[in-house]
């Protein structure tokens, strides 16, 4: 909210976030699936994918403001994650998340609610440089974001880990609502 208000400071600013753009050159003939997925993603300096990534990698981390990242930095979930996977609406699956937020105060009904507020925090994480890298493949590069909310039926909050796709230009897109605590 602070940097929101004060956006056309943001960039006079020191001890702002360094941020990198992981960008594949093509050259030669070798076109590394996963290098390929990273290109156009956006990372934080202190919390990038090791570049190179393997040898002969032509990939450079080409360094974006601080004001780009935090003026376009998006994310994106399904609202099926929520409805019917995490809340298991149709019975199908055999996670038993949808017990966990039971005892947290929530159902089904809280689905939207809990789609946007998972979106928030997670924004608000990535561009703060607050993830850790997960699992990368031909797929893309994966990170974890921790969330927390309160408990509805109780005092205080709780807290667990949701895990993202990041995708180019600063999308990051949700694989998992609930991916542990
Ligand atoms: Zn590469």
């Amino acid at each position: 909210m602070y940097y929101k208000r004060c956006f056309g400071t943001i960039q006079k600013g020191a001890g702002l976030p360094s941020w990198v753009k992981w960008t594949h050159h093509s050259e030669g003939e070798t076109h590394c699936e996963e290098c390929l997925m990273l290109d156009g993603c956006w990372f934080s300096k202190r919390n990038a994918p090791p570049c190179p990534h393997h040898p002969y990698c032509h990939c450079t981390l080409d360094p974006i403001p601080y004001a780009v990242v935090f003026g376009n930095a998006s994310v994106y979930s399904d609202y099926g994650k929520f409805d019917p996977y995490l809340f298991n609406t149709t019975g199908l699956q055999t996670h038993n998340k949808e017990k966990l937020f039971k005892e947290w105060g929530y159902t089904v009904d809280d689905a939207r609610w809990l789609q946007a507020e998972i979106e928030r925090q997670a924004r608000e994480r990535y561009v703060s440089g607050q993830y850790e890298l997960g699992k990368l493949n031909m797929f893309g590069q994966r990170i974890n974001i921790r969330v927390t909310i309160p408990k509805k039926d109780g005092f205080g909050d709780v807290s667990f880990v949701t895990g993202w796709m990041v995708k180019p230009n600063g999308q990051i897109k949700l694989n998992t609502p609930y991916g542990g605590k």
